[in-house]
């Protein structure tokens, strides 16, 4: 019988689910504890909170799969950092109330795996931790890969509000094969299919992209939607959050356009929100068409930007990009 990576689901779920109310904790509370990590990128207790919370879940349930997670515990083992560190431990105690230091370090730690292995889970702790610490929007992102290909992912984006109106947070989730769906983080039982939209005119499409013009080219984005007559304002917002936003057809196209020739994007920015566009009907590429690999480590190393689309848009935007001058 087929596998329906029920359990997988399950514990993906419960895993983003629980990393967010800690990040929906700290974000609530104004006091990040940031500091610039080596590259210069801000990280903060929630970061780590979140990424110790969901590596020890997986490792609960699966305890010889491997985690490719983006931080490491290095910079909270060093003696300055000891607030910080206490800081991270008291808000997964809140969680975990018997946790020691040793154990929030050890479960960060085993997300420090590059290469995929036959089984290996994909996580952003915090997605966006620019739109987090503006108290907009970020994700909670993690995604398993089998043999390199994306086949579970869960997504937790706690600021995005549903389509009703009802509920501010949302978890989106989707199996290969099986479809995308999307779920209010207070009610996880309350379980929606997600649909991208049915958009064929690029006149009538509405574009989301980075906020940082560090992470897509702006200028280009604007020249681009002028040669698609693309008029509609775009909406710009951090994260994976935007995977989700294509996903439910809030918008027909994400755009992420390359600031610089030797920046390769990294595995976890983009596989879980890849997953739940794909199951919701919609395409993802680079931005010469070809399929992201996420076999080759850590990075999409054989991929240049994203396109991503409803699907009925897709072939427009990849020659659109081929085209422009
Ligand atoms: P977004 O919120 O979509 O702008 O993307 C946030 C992610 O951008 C972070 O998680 C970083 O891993 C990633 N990032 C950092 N530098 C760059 C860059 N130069 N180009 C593209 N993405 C980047
Ligand atoms: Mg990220």
């Amino acid at each position: 019988m087929a596998n329906t990576w029920q359990q997988e689901l399950e514990v993906a779920v419960t895993a983003v689910s629980t990393a967010a109310k800690l990040c929906r904790r700290v974000q609530s509370s104004a006091d990040f504890a940031e500091l610039a990590k080596a590259d210069r990128s801000p990280v903060t207790v929630a970061d780590f909170g979140s990424q110790a919370l969901v590596c020890r879940e997986i490792l609960a349930h699966f305890s010889t799969d491997l985690v490719i997670g983006e931080e490491g515990s290095e910079e909270l083992r060093q003696t300055e950092q000891a607030t910080l560190m206490n800081r991270v431990l008291t808000e997964v105690q809140k969680i975990v109330p018997d946790a020691t230091t040793d154990q929030v370090l050890a479960w960060i730690d085993a997300g420090d795996h590059r290469d995929p292995a036959e089984r290996a889970w994909t996580l952003d702790p915090i997605d966006g931790t620019k739109g987090f610490l503006r108290g907009e929007q970020y994700a909670v992102a993690l995604a398993l890969l089998i043999d390199g290909q994306v086949t579970v992912a869960a997504m937790a984006c706690p600021n995005l509000i549903s389509g009703d109106g009802q509920h501010t947070g949302l978890l989106f989730t989707a199996v290969r094969g099986r479809g995308a769906n999307v779920r209010p983080l207070e009610h996880l039982e309350h379980i929606e299919s997600v649909r991208v939209t049915e958009t064929a005119s690029s006149q009538d499409a509405v574009l989301c992209e980075s906020v940082e013009s560090d992470h897509s080219d702006h200028g280009r984005s604007a020249s681009l939607q002028t040669l698609l007559g693309i008029n509609k304002p775009s909406v710009r917002m951090d994260s994976q959050a935007k995977y989700a936003t294509v996903a439910r057809g809030q918008a027909d196209i994400y755009l992420r356009l390359p600031t610089s020739k030797g920046y390769q994007e990294k595995i976890w920015d983009h596989a879980a929100g890849c997953l739940v566009i794909e199951e919701a009907g919609g395409k993802v590429t680079d931005i010469t068409g070809q399929p992201l690999d996420f076999s080759r480590g850590s990075t999409l190393s054989s991929n240049s930007g994203i396109i991503a689309t409803n699907g009925h848009l897709h072939a427009m935007v990849v020659a659109a990009i081929q085209n422009e001058g």
